[in-house]
């Protein structure tokens, strides 16, 4: 007799499926989560496509352990998996794993409980297990561990085995209310909601671009989508770029629906993960905010994805499976018949050139709600006004800060760099002090007494003795970060209530959360911040917004760095005077001609978009071409550049350009030697079978690593 095969895909960088032989009785439909043998070890994996592998003879088929009663993945849930490690060229397990983790298979504790299964115990242990569970009424599996004394390993296989299996409970999660506390949007904005409001009760595919200067009311408008979405019982899901400051958003959709969202995000604790899984699993979920893995979520029925601040570097994950959040939810929607909307202030050249080609629909909004007005921005040119030496904030600058504080107002500090100093050097020899493992600098971090790689996270100890010429005490910090500029603001304001809001500092969204509610409340005077405080907050009482260091995101040769630059300068600036008190915006710079900074000051963001395109069309750069890097990496350097070489001489094919190897930004990172090639290509040719192709071909030592980068972010 032939056995019944199923194709499981497994959460490990494999990438297809394995055939697995389906015992006698045991039923099972693609979706399913199952567990099977992967070598010693049981593994969860998902019952696949149509069975892979043939070859494996059925007498060495293992079978499967079980059918785990967890709701399957959708069937869109699959196919964008597929259709993301095929895009990206990642492994299609490993792109499962982003979706499947063992510990979220456990029934959640406040939603199931365990009851008996049908299989005999052939253990004492787990004898005593059933004995407990009779006692209890349908305990979870701490509970019930914790009664029969045994680990809550020996539940979990007691339930892979058949012994146990969840029980449903009632689930009485609160239902969200589209109509509890809609806003009376302004004639503007309610042409826009109009807009969005069909393109959503159409439930087919659509990506609309959300266009609207900071404060519009783009977060109100998306939420009457959202609203939209409820009301046709399809489930909405919000990402944003930077989940530590969820908190404030969440209070906000709260209010508008009656009821909090659901979150996704890595600081969520284990049991209320798992909870929340099962509710956006189960469809009880209906509103989900979170980070960009809450792509890989098994909604059941997702009608509108909402990409807020769409043009953050931060949406595009650089490592494991490499991609773009923002350009995957576009796919996610597509796969789901759903509507997708890309908010900002300040769009990617990418979105605007979908936009302008009609590829994606436009809405824009010009004026801030309620007669707020656009703050005023303006250059201050350190050439000719140079701060004290030692210090960075120049005369004009102070002079603000002290006239805004007189006044009453709030104030914030934008430097977007962590720690106090970013080069230490040594005043006798010049010598500096980099990371032994990666090609950067050590950052001087004086709240943690340390030297701080920022790459790979080495710490050390200022040295005493300067290894290169011995001298004495002779390190000095060279350049600021937000602490050293707090130290400045401090001498310079001693009664002022200062913070400092930068991610090593603010490292759990609680702290956050406490911060910005102090912000709000105006319990600070000065906010001395990196990127962190760029994002969407919302503080009324904030007038003057001080840039330390305007230039600093324009150096480095990367053809992006103008519109980087641009779009999170323009995001700070936008927190300035956002309630009825109007905003000024000071921007330190020594360049204040560059076309950034007159883009800025002028807000004619437009124009200079227009120019970014003039620049990279006749090369075909994104977003007119595609683009892939390829980083070859190697614990010896040799090894890393015969690789390099080796796929430099094999070339791919004629339409296609490859530049390089060279050395990749950071030549050397966590100890590892890396080299980049990047392949350049008009737009109507896929990539990845080039990439393929050229990999098999070209004779690549195996000591060497290949990471494949498509769409890379900085070029
Ligand atoms: P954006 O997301 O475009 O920066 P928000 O949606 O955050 O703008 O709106 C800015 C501020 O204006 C928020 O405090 C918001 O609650 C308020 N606001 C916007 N539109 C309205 C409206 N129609 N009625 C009341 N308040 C509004
Ligand atoms: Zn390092």
């Amino acid at each position: 007799m032939t056995a019944t095969r199923v194709a499981v895909l497994l959460p490990y960088p494999f990438d297809r499926a394995f055939d697995y032989a389906l015992p006698d009785g045991m039923n099972v439909a693609p979706g399913q989560i199952v567990t099977v043998p992967l070598g010693k070890r049981m593994v969860p994996g998902v019952v696949w496509d149509a069975p892979a592998d043939s070859s494996v003879p059925d007498h060495r088929l293992k079978p499967v352990a079980a059918v785990l009663e967890t709701p399957a993945f959708p069937d869109t849930l699959r196919q964008f998996i597929d259709w993301v490690a095929n895009y990206t060229m990642a492994p299609r397990g490993e792109v499962l794993a982003l979706g499947l983790k063992a510990n979220l298979l456990d029934p959640p504790p406040d939603r199931y409980g365990w009851v008996a299964g049908a299989a005999t115990p052939t253990t004492k242990r787990r004898e005593a297990v059933l004995a407990a569970l009779a006692a209890l009424d349908r305990p979870d599996t701490a509970a019930l561990a914790a009664a029969a004394a045994v680990s809550p390993g020996i539940i979990r296989a007691m339930a892979d085995a058949g012994l146990l299996r969840p029980a449903r409970r009632d689930q009485g999660a609160a239902k969200l209310d589209p109509d509890a506390a809609p806003p009376i949007l302004s004639p503007d904005q309610t042409g826009a909601a109009d807009a969005l409001r069909t393109s959503i009760a159409a439930a087919t595919f659509s990506v609309t671009l959300l266009e609207g200067v900071t404060g519009s009311g783009k977060t109100e408008i998306y939420c009457e989508a959202i609203a939209q979405c409820l009301r046709q019982n399809r489930q909405a899901l919000v990402l944003l770029p930077e989940i530590a400051l969820s908190a404030q958003f969440t209070a906000r959709l709260a209010a508008r629906f009656g009821a909090a969202p659901t979150l996704w995000h890595s600081a969520l604790s284990p049991t209320a993960r798992r909870a929340n899984w099962h509710a956006i699993a189960t469809g009880t979920a209906q509103l989900v905010l979170g980070a960009r893995s809450a792509l890989f979520l098994p909604f059941t029925d997702l009608g509108a994805i909402i990409v807020d601040e769409e043009h953050e570097a931060a949406y595009k994950q650089e490592d494991g499976v490499i991609y773009h959040a923002r350009d995957m939810a576009v796919v996610r929607a597509r796969l789901s018949g759903a509507g997708c909307i890309l908010a900002s202030a300040t769009p990617s050249l990418e979105s605007s050139i979908n936009a302008e080609a009609g590829r994606y629909r436009h809405i824009t909004l010009t004026a801030r709600h309620g007669g707020a007005a656009m703050p005023r921005i303006e250059t201050l040119d350190l050439r000719a006004t140079p701060p004290e030496r030692g210090k960075f904030l120049a005369p004009p600058l102070i002079e603000a800060l002290a006239a805004n504080l007189a006044g009453g107002g709030q104030s914030m500090l934008f430097l977007n760099r962590r720690g106090y100093a970013p080069l230490t050097l040594c005043r006798a020899c010049g010598h500096r002090l980099n990371c032994p493992n990666c090609t950067a600098w050590l950052v001087e971090h004086r709240a943690h007494t340390s030297l701080l790689c920022h790459h790979c996270g080495h710490t050390e100890r200022q040295p005493t003795l300067c290894p290169s010429c011995s001298a004495e005490h002779s390190f000095v910090p060279i350049g600021p970060g937000v602490e050293r500029i707090a130290e400045e603001v401090a001498d310079l304001f001693p009664a002022a209530r200062r913070i400092v809001m930068a991610s090593d500092v603010m490292t759990t969204p609680d702290q956050a959360a406490a911060a910005i509610r102090a912000i709000v409340a105006h319990e600070i005077d000065i906010i001395i911040g990196t990127q962190m405080i760029a994002k969407a907050w919302h503080f009324p009482d904030l007038t003057l917004v001080g840039v330390v260091d305007a230039d600093l995101g324009l150096g480095g040769g990367d053809l992006r760095a103008g519109e980087r630059s641009a779009q999170l300068l323009h995001q700070v600036a936008g927190r300035a005077g956002r309630a009825a008190l109007p905003g000024r915006v000071l921007l330190q710079s020594y360049t204040p001609d560059h076309p950034v900074m007159r883009a800025l000051c002028s807000g004619d963001l437009a124009s200079f978009r227009t120019a970014e395109a003039a620049l990279r069309e006749p090369g075909h750069w994104p977003p007119f071409g595609r683009l892939a890097a390829l980083i070859v990496s190697a614990d010896l350097h040799d090894v890393a550049d015969q690789a390099a070489n080796a796929l430099a001489r094999t070339a791919p094919r004629s339409d296609v350009i490859v530049l390089g190897p060279a050395p990749a930004p950071f030549a050397m990172l966590r100890g590892r030697h890396r080299r980049r090639l990047l392949l350049r290509a008009p737009r109507g040719i896929a990539l990845q079978p080039v990439i393929r192709d050229w990999l098999v071909r070209a004779d690549v030592p195996g000591a060497a690593r290949i990471d494949i980068d498509i769409d890379p972010i900085s070029f």
